[in-house]
């Protein structure tokens, strides 16, 4: 067992850290800012690939795959795009090391082998696919093109942190080609749609859907669309965009199509991604000083069995029990894992499986064979009860219902309880410093205002909302006319 976990009130960030270390999610690695994603955190991550790849295909995509490296002329011809990653880009220059003339113990870059274009290791496919698609599409009758590719990509960052921003991330992206502006525009809203509800019914994260302001926009894109949620220290995280890309790479590419009405029109399009940012996103809206906590819809397994006992004749007796249970949960399609390892004391298993997040404990001893029962524990509220063996399996059934809604009722309370509207800037500060959370604001619409309230307060226009009602104001800055308020935060 690792040191207590440093308490949210002490440090979040310190309590965020130790706690994807110590619950076995992921580590820092030897290069900078790349992480290694463990098997507990890599089974999460799974089974989040699992459920949204399920929601891509529902949604009419399919899987492809497309290469690592974008030679540098291809990557230059969406300029905004590129402009946009320029400063986050790894890139490839020689393809052989060779020995070192001054000391054979070491390798140094080979200059002869140095590529006559250089190459961009990927920041975001764009560029690769869209050069690909002008050979895939001719007509009206190749469109909608509806892929998505599970790939990694590299953007350079400066300040990484575990899962939340790496230097070399886990993602899906959608690229998506459309024969009118009408259905792109739909595509990237329906997608975002997807990423909302994957967000509430798996995650248990409540997020607010909107779009980005010109800013805070994909470098590329016409429109982009994104979930925000809120972390349980009142800063804000992105989960998900998807972007309208209008014709942008469609022209930049040359990928043109003909109508059918025999027209030669260039192709509508759009993107978008979620990354293992969300693992962020799930341990910071719901884990407490104890550890991780998870919602049973992603949990690896969603209940585990620690034997308590003294000697092997009552091991004995309680693994048969044990593993009838685990026959019985399987069958109704709960995930279990009878822990039986001889080589832990069960408060040991006790402790471990409340870092790691596990929803449901049972505990069997001698004493619950004698009366028929086992202990049940939930991790959400650290409550304990004990249950009829014959009722253990529908008890389950209804507790892991019971705790996915409660996680999520309690960050929508947190989140709605976190969204203040102030019509003032000094009450914009003061809320920002003592509450954090959204703020709901009036803005004047321009990038100059924008720019110098992040200057000022570290805040960002989160989104403005798609439900953002139509109400005239003034905005909180400048005093300039306003037609609606946006949602400003501090954000990660
Ligand atoms: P983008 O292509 O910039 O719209 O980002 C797509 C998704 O990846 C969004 O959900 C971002 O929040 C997420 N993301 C962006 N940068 C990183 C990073 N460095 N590490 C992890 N996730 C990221």
């Amino acid at each position: 067992m690792g040191k207590k976990l440093t308490k949210r009130s002490e440090d979040y960030s310190k309590w965020y850290n130790e706690l994807v270390v110590q619950a076995d999610l992921a580590e820092n690695s030897a290069v900078r800012g790349c992480m290694v994603i463990k098997p507990y955190g890599y089974a999460i991550w799974e089974k989040m690939q699992a459920e949204l790849d399920r929601m891509f295909k529902e949604t009419g995509h399919e899987n492809a795959y497309f290469p690592l490296f974008v030679p540098k002329s291809l990557f230059e011809a969406e300029e905004k795009n590129a402009e946009g990653f320029a400063k986050e880009c790894a890139v490839v220059t020689h393809y052989r090391l060779k020995t070192d003339p001054e000391d054979s113990s070491k390798l140094i870059v080979d200059p002869n082998a140095k590529l006559e274009e250089e190459l961009i290791v990927r920041p975001t496919s764009e560029a690769i696919i869209w050069n690909t698609y002008k050979g895939w599409i001719q007509s009206y009758r190749d469109l909608p093109l509806l892929i998505n590719q599970w790939a990694n990509v590299v953007r350079w960052e400066m300040r990484t942190r575990l899962f939340l921003r790496t230097a070399e991330f886990l993602w899906q992206e959608g690229h998506t080609a459309h024969a009118t502006k009408d259905e792109a525009l739909q595509e990237a809203e329906l997608m975002n749609n997807v990423y909302a509800e994957f967000a509430e019914n798996f995650l248990a994260v409540p997020v607010i859907k909107g779009v980005k302001t010109e800013s805070e926009r994909f470098a590329g894109a016409d429109e982009t669309y994104c979930i925000e949620a809120l972390m349980q220290d009142g800063k804000a995280l992105q989960a998900g965009t998807s972007h309208f890309l209008g014709q942008n790479f469609a022209k930049a590419f040359d990928v043109k199509f003909t109508s059918n009405q025999g027209k030669q029109e260039h192709v509508w399009a759009t993107s978008w991604g979620v990354s293992t940012r969300l693992m962020g996103a799930l341990i910071m809206t719901h884990s407490d000083d104890q550890g991780l906590v998870l919602p049973p819809n992603l949990a690896p397994f969603q209940v585990v069995i620690v034997p308590i006992y003294k000697s092997q004749e009552q091991l004995d007796a309680i693994s048969q029990v044990a593993k009838e249970l685990v026959q019985d949960l399987k069958l109704h399609g709960v995930s279990v894992k009878f822990d039986n390892r001889d080589t832990h004391k069960p408060g040991w298993k006790f402790n471990e499986y409340e870092l790691k997040g596990v929803p449901l404990r049972i505990g069997i001893g001698p004493k619950d064979l004698e009366k028929r029962t086992v202990e049940l524990a939930r991790r959400d509220t650290l409550t304990k009860e004990f249950v009829a063996k014959e009722t253990v399996v529908d008890t389950v059934i209804t507790l892991l219902k019971e705790i996915q809604e409660n996680l999520y009722n309690k960050a929508r309370d947190y989140r709605d309880s976190h969204i203040t509207t102030v019509d003032n800037f000094e009450d914009f500060k003061e809320t920002l410093d003592t509450k954090g959370g959204f703020i709901s604001a009036h803005w004047d619409g321009t990038t100059e205002t924008e720019d110098k309230i992040k200057e000022i307060t570290k805040a960002t226009i989160r989104c403005i909302p798609l439900n953002a009602k139509n109400e005239e104001g003034i905005c909180v800055y400048s005093g300039k006319k306003s037609l609606r308020r946006v949602l400003f935060a501090k954000a990660y």
